[in-house]
């Protein structure tokens, strides 16, 4: 997707928030630009640009930093512009609280149709009885989904915020570790692997009303009939929390929950390359209670043109292109990790089955927030991670991006090396040979536009 340009295009339309038309005859004689023109309550970007300068240069800049550097963070990705036009379109407008055909406000019908399909394509693409797309994040699935099976105080076992799992995994910070009794289980801290014996044990321990089982820096695929296997044992609801992973499930690239858990929370803005947002999904049983436990227990009116959008992106990720996008996105991260554990990166696990890889910089001489900083001088984007050791951090990088950008396995190798000489240059001599890798970055960003190829 180019950056937008300045407008160009006159219309024969009024301008919102004026009272003057632009002359119609001033419009150019070339239907095909009339046709291109925004229609009303559309997305104008030349309207953001004439009203608010301020903020329009602060998009393009945004707009021009996701065209110059290389996109590398694993919650990442690029929508395409059709997802885009769902979001910025009059059901943005639109109050509809409740459900399809049961809301609170009249005028909902087109409301329902967005809601009704994006359920039947979410149901469909994931072989789920049920869904819910109304989470506004993956935070508010996850809450919502703690809202259905739990009462404060409830004991629950997740994987431990200081090993991978998610703020809504007991950090004293969020509410989840305010309001339940978190247990928190973590990896072996030589393999990096889980080691379910240990998670049952402590679920024999602790009798947890829910086990949660989701992260944000495994490289791995979870053993679901493993969690299903221990949740039965000790009596507890399993919920998968698959925000990072749905879209190599919805891509079949990944292994799928849906017939393990009671629940699955997951958001639709990371490999699924849909809008900003949440989705549950959960069997016949629990489907009334799922829908309660977002609205009305857990939020307000829906936003419908997200829900527009994940309509969309549903109906992208059940494409053989779209399958075809999350298995490249797996060969990228194993290309990736095995040419990072080259350079001297600890590669945790010693590689992935995923979009994400996390990797210890110590090999290098430096830890995982200098490394940031080095790397994001020289235009790659990565987060920090915890480590399986609990000691410093490390550097997770995912390849969603820049696969849906249209980087193979040769961009791969390239990124390695950059990451390499970044870390270990910057590192011994700060900013010595940074400023060539950062050429070759925005090189490398620069051959592969923000957007789907
Ligand atoms: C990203 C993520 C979330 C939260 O998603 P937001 O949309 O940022 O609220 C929850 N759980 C896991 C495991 C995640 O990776």
């Amino acid at each position: 997707m180019a950056a937008p340009t300045a407008p160009t295009a006159a219309t024969s339309r009024r301008t919102p928030g004026t009272s003057a038309g632009i002359d119609a005859s001033a419009a150019p004689a070339d239907a095909s630009a009339a046709l291109a023109a925004p229609a009303d309550g559309f997305a104008d970007f030349a309207a953001l640009r004439r009203q608010d300068p301020e903020i329009a240069e602060v998009v393009l800049a945004e707009a021009a930093r996701q065209a110059d550097t290389v996109q590398l963070i694993a919650a990442e990705n690029f929508t395409s512009p059709a997802v885009l036009a769902a979001l910025a379109s009059p059901l943005a407008n639109k109050y509809a609280e409740g459900y399809p055909g049961a809301r609170h406000h009249s005028g909902c019908e087109p409301a329902d149709a967005a809601e009704r399909i994006a359920r039947e394509r979410a149901t469909a693409l994931f072989g789920a009885d049920h869904a819910n797309v109304q989470p506004h994040s993956g935070s508010a699935a996850v809450l919502a989904a703690y809202a259905a099976l739990l009462r404060p105080g409830d004991t629950v076992l997740a994987m431990a915020p200081a090993h991978g799992g998610h703020l809504t995994h007991g950090s004293p910070a969020n509410f989840s570790g305010r309001w339940f009794d978190f247990a928190g289980y973590g990896v072996d801290p030589v393999t990096g692997l889980l080691d379910y014996e240990r998670i049952r044990a402590l679920a024999r321990e602790r009798r947890p009303r829910a086990i949660v089982c989701g992260s944000i820096c495994y490289p791995r695929h979870p053993d679901y009939a493993a969690f299903r296997e221990i949740a039965d044992e000790t009596g507890a609801h399993l919920i998968v929390d698959a925000a990072h992973p749905l879209g190599l499930i919805a891509g079949g690239a990944a292994p799928s929950p849906v017939p393990y858990a009671d629940l699955v929370c997951a958001t639709t803005h990371k490999v699924l390359r849909g809008p900003r947002g949440g989705m549950l999904l959960t069997g016949r049983d629990l489907a009334e209670r799922v829908d309660r436990a977002v609205f009305p227990l857990t939020q307000g009116g829906a936003q419908m043109h997200t829900v527009a959008a994940k309509a969309v992106a549903f109906g992208e990720a059940a494409t053989p292109a779209f399958a075809a996008y999350a298995h490249q996105v797996v060969a990228n991260a194993r290309v990736l990790a095995a040419a990072l554990a080259a350079e001297g990166f600890a590669v945790v696990t010693g590689g992935t089955d995923t979009h994400l890889i996390a990797a210890d910089p110590a090999p290098l001489g430096t830890d995982g927030r200098t490394a940031r900083s080095l790397l994001a001088a020289a235009g790659l984007v990565v987060d920090v991670c915890p480590l399986p050791s609990g000691a410093g951090r490390g550097i997770r990088l995912g390849t969603a991006a820049v696969t849906t950008q249209g980087m193979g396995e040769r961009e791969m190798a390239t990124i390695a090396a950059l990451c390499g000489r970044a870390v270990r240059d910057g590192g011994r001599e700060p900013g010595a040979r940074t400023p060539r890798v950062r050429d070759q970055a925005r090189d490398l960003a620069g051959r592969f536009p923000p957007g789907p190829g």
